[in-house]
């Protein structure tokens, strides 16, 4: 399938839109997985996006966007429609306000909020990926989420530009109402800070990304911890009588440490591996397809519920 000739030509009208058709996504995802989509679209204002959306909705082409790609695993068959990008990155402060548009880099952001002593995302330092997606998936890490800044989210639902309060973004563990409306397209939120001071943010903000990286190499091409972690009082009996007490952080427990347990350190399925050190860390070592990594994922799947009784389920959003 091609993108008529028409469709092409309106989008390349349209102030503030760069159009890649044909593009390979694996360029566009950390995984380096997955296939060619029709085209791919990045909107820098809001009425590109909206002008792009309404071009693609009149020619019947199947649509969705995305970030950064931290998160995706995306079919080695490509994506059969367009990939869209809401791109534009402005941050801007007014006492302890921030207004930031859905594109600009998380880390960016939070840069942004510990040089102006902006307390609150500090710890979250080191998660890759853009603002919107952090709000869809509602992003955190040591006990930090960017739920708890969140005021309000302005985004474009197909007909209009709305806003969602932070009650109204239904927000819980990795989860944001975003996820139960695909369609409707994050451009910019506002984000409440507390006061705090520069150095001491900038230091533990330091400190997180050594050992993040320590984890997590830049360039490996993984999406972080490949399962959701689940809440102690929410596993299935056979489950919760199996985890040691010193194992629940905050009431929380690791799949990861399922995982562990049902020995999957190590193992491999042509070049998708699953981390020697890191049981939840799956990653393309090199050469790996989509279909691997899924063939892998099932495997560890089977082995935890065989086990334990327990569904493990994936953080990623899959294309
Ligand atoms: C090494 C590594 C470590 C990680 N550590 C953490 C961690 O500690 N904590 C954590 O929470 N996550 C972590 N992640 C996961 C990832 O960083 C987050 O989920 C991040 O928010 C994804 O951002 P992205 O821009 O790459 O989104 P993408 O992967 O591009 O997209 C993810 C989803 O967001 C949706 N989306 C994207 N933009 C928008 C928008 N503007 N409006 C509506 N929907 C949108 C897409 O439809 C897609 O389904 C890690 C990932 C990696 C690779």
């Amino acid at each position: 399938m091609t993108v008529p000739v028409e469709v092409l030509r309106r989008l390349s009208q349209v102030e503030g839109l760069r159009v890649l058709p044909g593009a390979e996504l694996r360029h566009h995802t950390r995984f380096r997985l997955g296939g060619p989509c029709l085209l791919l679209a990045d909107a820098a204002t809001p009425l590109a996006f909206q002008e792009a959306y309404r071009i693609l909705a009149s020619s019947n082409l199947r649509w969705t966007s995305i970030g950064a790609g931290t998160n995706l695993i995306v079919s080695d068959d490509g994506y059969a429609g367009a990939i869209l990008r809401y791109s534009a990155t402005e941050i801007t402060a007014d006492v302890r306000t921030v207004t930031v548009a859905a594109g600009a880099d998380l880390n960016a952001l939070i840069d942004f909020a510990n040089v102006h002593s902006l307390a609150g995302m500090e710890s979250m330092a080191g998660i890759p990926g853009w603002v919107g997606a952090a709000i869809y998936g509602n992003a955190g890490a040591y006990g930090q989420s960017i739920h708890q800044r969140v005021e309000s989210v302005q985004f474009f639902d197909g007909a209009a530009i709305r806003e969602w309060t932070n009650e109204e973004c239904g927000f819980r563990y990795r989860h944001s109402r975003f996820k139960d409306h695909k369609t409707f397209q994050i451009l910019s939120a506002k984000l409440k800070f507390e006061a705090g001071n520069r150095e001491a943010q900038q230091e533990k903000s330091k400190q997180i990304r050594a050992a993040r990286d320590a984890k997590f190499p830049p360039a490996m091409a993984c999406a972080g911890s490949i399962f959701k972690n689940f809440l102690l009082k929410d596993l299935p009996e056979k489950a919760r009588a199996a985890v040691p007490a010193n194992k629940v952080i905050e009431g929380k427990v690791p799949a990861g440490w399922f995982l562990e347990e049902v020995g999957v350190k190590g193992l491999q399925i042509g070049g998708i591996k699953v981390a020697d050190y890191h049981a939840n860390l799956v990653y393309n070592a090199g050469g790996g397809t989509t279909a691997e990594l899924l063939a892998l994922l099932a495997e560890l799947k089977t082995r935890v519920n065989d086990r334990f009784e327990l569904s493990i389920e994936e953080e990623v959003q899959f294309l």
